[in-house]
């Protein structure tokens, strides 16, 4: 319902707009509504891709205090760009998206979000609802890699969220975090070894978890690519149809505003920062060679867009938000 405006108020807006000046306004804040961001309508944006239906998910944001976590960087660079782009390096704001592909046949969600775990995430389920979907339709759950920021939404209250769901997660992303021996080697990622092991046992015990090897066909059109150095399993997912192609990134990228322009700048979240500094150099120039849309969870939502190569180093170009687009042709067309 639109509340209404009063008389006075109302008189004062058509001078305004008569005379073609801005009304003095006074800022009502009985009737002002609680101050956030749209819940439901930005959840989701949507894109067609050859016969596949694409939504990216949000599931909320996540601060993160980058000018800790960053390394092959000066402090004066970060500093300069972060805030170029109106970022407080100390707690930079940075999405969390999760992708859903509709193959026709296949309901297939590509990461799950961090759930309850930070106060601004956990958005998953109701992006979902508000893309038109439940979760026990999703049929397949591709994870990138098993940091909780995209595993700890699969579950709630220790059930599963997608019980009718196939979670796929690379073989040596499995092997890594859910080896108990492996945590007292790795003290600073000693929650991330609890959380994945969490977040997978109720699927475990419903026999829903499959490890996938390097490069297969998860369904069909959907296709891994192994790209370790964040995490050992860490993997692409490159979705294709028709010829049309979105290469999905897991986390190549967490600070839009520095790595693109220096894709040497690592995260201090890499378990192998070499690797996943190639990793990302390799990606970028593909990228940007090949034209093909990319999505990225940590990148600004919808986090879907494409690389162009720039004075040396490269930009993202967001998609177009587009209306006409998700419009099928008809068999008149
Ligand atoms: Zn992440």
């Amino acid at each position: 319902m639109m509340p209404s405006l009063k008389a006075p108020l109302r008189r004062a807006l058509l001078c305004a707009l008569l005379s073609g000046l801005a009304p003095a306004m006074a800022f009502d804040a009985a009737v002002a509504p609680p101050p956030s961001q749209a819940r439901t309508l930005p959840g989701y944006h949507r894109l067609l891709l050859g016969k596949f239906e694409v939504s990216a998910l949000s599931d909320g944001t996540v601060a993160i205090p980058l000018s800790e976590l960053l390394t092959n960087v000066r402090p004066r660079e970060m500093q300069t760009q972060l805030q170029r782009a109106g970022i407080d390096p100390k707690q930079a704001e940075t999405s969390i998206n999760a992708f859903l592909v509709h193959t026709g046949s296949r309901l297939v969600l590509v990461d799950a979000g961090g759930g309850k775990l930070f106060p601004n995430s956990g958005r998953l389920l109701a992006s979902l609802a508000a893309a038109g979907y439940r979760p026990d339709q999703v049929t397949d759950v591709l994870i990138s890699h098993l940091h909780p920021d995209h595993s700890a939404g699969l579950t709630l209250d220790g059930k599963a969220v997608f019980g009718k769901a196939v979670v796929h997660v690379h073989q040596h992303d499995t092997r890594f975090w859910l080896e108990p021996r492996n945590k007292g080697a790795h003290p600073d990622h000693a929650h991330v070894f609890d959380q994945a092991a969490r977040d997978l046992a109720p699927y475990q015990a419903l026999g829903r978890v499959r490890s996938f090897a390097a490069d297969a066909e998860i369904v069909p059109g959907v296709r891994a690519i192994a790209t370790p150095g964040h995490t050992p399993g860490h993997s692409f997912f490159r979705v294709e149809s028709e010829g049309k192609a979105l290469v999905l990134w897991g986390d190549l990228i967490h600070a839009k505003d520095l790595q693109f322009r220096s894709p040497g700048i690592a995260i201090r979240y890499d378990l192998d920062s070499r690797a996943a500094v190639a990793q990302r150099k390799a990606a970028l120039r593909d990228a940007a060679a090949k034209g093909y849309l990319v999505g990225a969870p940590h990148i600004p939502f919808p986090g879907i867009g494409r690389v162009l190569e720039s004075g040396g180093g490269y930009e993202w170009l967001p998609v177009n938000y587009s209306e006409i687009g998700l419009r099928r042709p008809s068999a008149a067309d």
